[in-house]
């Protein structure tokens, strides 16, 4: 009998649920709306019933559930308590540990969503054997993870490589953490679409931006550019302190990647120290939307202490 996880990747937009099984194949897979606008009590019951609904499909394959994986965007801390969460406000407060794991009986692993990617990455994307690396997940906000020794650097109660707040202009604009000039103000989705409002260049999603930038348009191009530089300053700010062998830029803005990424790496080999600099290399994630959901299957196994393939 083969072992299955079930991984819930809980976006602002949507729940993305899956059923892996320990050599990363896909089972099943499930979509629905996200319980942003539901209160408590029913955003949690979404939850729950979406787990079991996974469960129940791995189940009738005859395969065995050894665990459950939830990557939250925002910040958990130690006891499983969302502590703050721009895309997933009104579930801020919950103990998602104790709400969920009673219910399943089996292990039960949750993290921030971009500490998952970058764990997915890691096992089955863009740093597949890299043993240090950092990754960027460029999206409705910046999600960071860091990696070292093959390992996801946590801190000390669980909520490092919140690389979207790095400040890289102490007077800059504000972020929806509460601070300002944090990275995520400016290489993010909000980021660009609100210097594109300010610069009056039509673009209803980042993907009409860079449909606009395909099409020659200037002013489309200059504002990934711009937004490049801001990234390669937050680039060579980690490649300082972490010395990695590779950075990931994963989401769906890096999908604008040939409008950003020259000015990016420029602004990086400008400002970083020129040794660790010559050395990392700077990868677009592979994964997509799956990278979140790999992660939590692999950091459920980890967890386990079963070793994947
Ligand atoms: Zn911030």
């Amino acid at each position: 009998m083969k072992d299955f996880v079930v991984v819930i990747d809980l976006g602002g937009t949507n729940l993305r649920g899956a059923v892996i099984d320990l050599e990363g194949n896909f089972l099943t897979r499930s979509s629905t709306y996200s319980p942003t606008l539901l209160s408590k009590v029913d955003g949690v019951e979404k939850v729950r019933k979406e787990i079991g609904g996974l469960l129940e499909q791995g189940i009738s394959r005859e395969y065995r559930p050894v665990g459950i994986g939830i990557g939250i965007p925002g910040v958990l801390n130690k006891d499983g308590v969302l502590t703050q969460s721009p895309n997933l406000q009104n579930l801020v407060g919950i103990n998602w540990r104790k709400e969920l794991g009673g219910s399943f009986s089996l292990p039960l692993k949750m993290d921030n969503d971009a500490n998952m990617y970058t764990m997915g990455e890691g096992w089955r994307g863009a740093a597949q054997g890299v043993e240090d690396f950092c990754c960027l997940t460029l999206g409705t906000g910046l999600g960071g993870g860091i990696v070292i020794r093959g390992k996801l650097y946590r801190g000390a109660y669980g909520t490092a490589g919140e690389i979207g707040h790095m400040v890289i202009d102490e007077d800059g604009l504000p972020c929806y953490c509460g601070n300002r000039g944090c990275l995520e103000a400016y290489a993010s989705n909000a980021g660009i679409m609100r210097r594109a409002a300010e610069l009056g260049q039509e673009a209803k999603s980042s993907y009409e931006l860079y449909e606009a930038a395909r099409q020659g348009q200037r002013l489309a191009q200059e504002i990934f550019q711009e937004m490049g530089r801001y990234l390669g300053v937050g680039m060579a700010n980690l490649v300082n302190i972490f010395n990695p062998a590779m950075i990931v830029l994963g989401g769906n803005v890096a999908g604008a990647w040939e409008y950003f990424i020259s000015s990016a790496l420029d602004e990086m080999k400008g400002r970083a120290f020129r040794y660790p600099m010559e050395s990392v290399e700077v990868v677009k994630g592979m994964l997509g939307d799956d990278a979140a959901l790999w992660g939590c299957a692999y950091l459920v196994s980890q967890e386990l202490g079963i070793e994947l393939r």
